[in-house]
């Protein structure tokens, strides 16, 4: 059985010229140059006990997927993926298969960590025994390919096809009262949480979140409902940003070129003015997350957190100058995935408008304009953008013609 997919499929020259213009030009990304493809290939098949087949109804487009598609994320990444792969790591699908104790046409979502469990590995790695299985330290071997997640790995399939397989260890079920809109952001305000719990955010500590996109915004609505945090301030660039921003729970919403001079005025810091840099503040945040994954986010966020405070990398990290974590022996902490928050994450949904954030859904044969729709989605007034894989609607796109029509069955 064929499905159609969005594939990414290596190619260096592509690659390198993607590296070269980048998301300054982000029509061309989806353009000509582009490493992604509509393709139709065979169904994933389970490749073990356990697996089965999933039919995604929404998948969203996440930062790291730009990055990767952008051809900007680190070259660390290409040990733990397998190619070509079928991008997608934000699921929510319909069963197509009986599992232990699910049945096919249950709606779940899926956590993306392909581990030891997935894998099949006995025995299972330090991190999965101890039931932290984002930190798995097998990714690479077991029952499928390389791949640190569904959406990476080239066996399993990923949310921007028809259909992918998952094991039951990475299904969760989805309350009948959650649209698939709400369900979606399952996946990103799992990691929202685990980031949020990282942080161990003290009582009323001050807190700067750079960025207002979707992991800005759910990192600000995790940190109202999961700690006793002090003031908030969020740094967003456009207006419907920091109007959600506030409505999550941020105290004062700042574009960037103001941020350090909220946190001096709420911090009593001393800010310095470096040469050929950005300046940077003596005082500061007590906790910062970094959650736009640009160069100057990271850079505002080591710069305006106070002497021994955390900095937790919410997102993929670009590179930075990291003089202030010596000087100031800041605490950097990562957050990948929200292994182990999936539950608590669909419970903070239940009940949320935060289905609302999911701006605009594209049938997979209109991807171009929905990775530059994605790329902007700030500068449009959005915030996540995904993929109804269901949706056969021929659509404007040159690509948009029946032969791309996904099958049903
Ligand atoms: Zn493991």
């Amino acid at each position: 059985m064929n499905t159609i997919a969005l594939e990414l499929y290596r190619s260096v020259p592509r690659y390198l010229a993607q590296r070269t213009v980048g998301r300054r030009l982000p029509g061309l990304l989806a353009g000509p140059i582009s490493s992604l493809r509509l393709v139709h290939r065979p169904e994933p098949e389970a490749p073990a006990e356990g697996w089965a087949r999933v039919r995604p109804v929404l998948s969203g487009i996440c930062g790291s997927d730009l990055t990767t598609i952008a051809g900007e994320a680190s070259f660390y990444f290409t040990a733990l993926v397998s190619m070509p792969f079928v991008p997608g790591h934000e699921v929510v699908g319909e069963l197509a298969d009986d599992v232990d104790g699910l049945t096919a046409g249950e709606r779940v979502v899926i956590d993306p960590v392909l581990a030891c469990a997935a894998r099949g590995i006995v025995p299972v790695c330090e991190p999965c025994a101890r039931g932290e299985h984002g930190l798995c330290e097998r990714v690479t071997g077991g029952h499928v390919s390389t791949g640190l997640q569904t959406g990476y790995c080239a066996d399993t399939g990923g949310g921007w096809s028809g259909m992918l397989v998952a094991h039951r260890s990475q299904m969760h079920r989805v309350p009948p009262a959650l649209d698939a809109r709400t369900a979606l952001m399952t996946e990103p305000l799992a990691c929202a949480i685990h980031a949020v719990r990282r942080a161990a955010v003290p009582r009323d500590a001050r807190v700067l979140v750079t960025g207002a996109g979707t992991v800005g915004l759910l990192t600000v609505a995790a940190l109202r409902e999961l700690t006793e945090a002090g003031p908030i301030i969020a740094v967003a660039k456009h207006a419907h940003q920091a109007a959600l921003a506030r409505r999550y729970g941020a105290t004062e919403v700042v574009p960037p070129e103001e941020a350090l001079g909220a946190l001096r005025r709420a911090t009593r810091a001393f800010r310095l003015h470096p040469e050929r840099s950005a300046p940077f503040l003596l005082g500061g945040a007590d906790v910062t997350f970094e959650c736009a994954g640009s160069r100057s986010s990271l850079d505002l966020a080591l710069r305006g957190t106070r002497a021994r405070g955390r900095v937790v990398l919410d997102g993929m990290p670009p590179s930075a100058d990291l003089t202030p974590a010596w000087y100031r022996e800041l605490e950097v902490v990562g957050a990948y995935s929200g292994a182990g928050a999936f539950t608590d994450a669909l419970g903070l949904l239940d009940g949320s408008d935060l289905g609302s954030l999911v701006s605009a859904v594209y049938p997979l044969s209109r991807w171009r304009e929905a990775v530059d729709h994605a790329l902007s989605a700030g500068r449009l007034g959005s915030v996540k953008i995904a993929f109804d894989p269901t949706d056969g609607e021929a659509g404007g796109s040159s690509n948009g013609t029946n032969a791309f029509r996904p099958t049903k069955e």
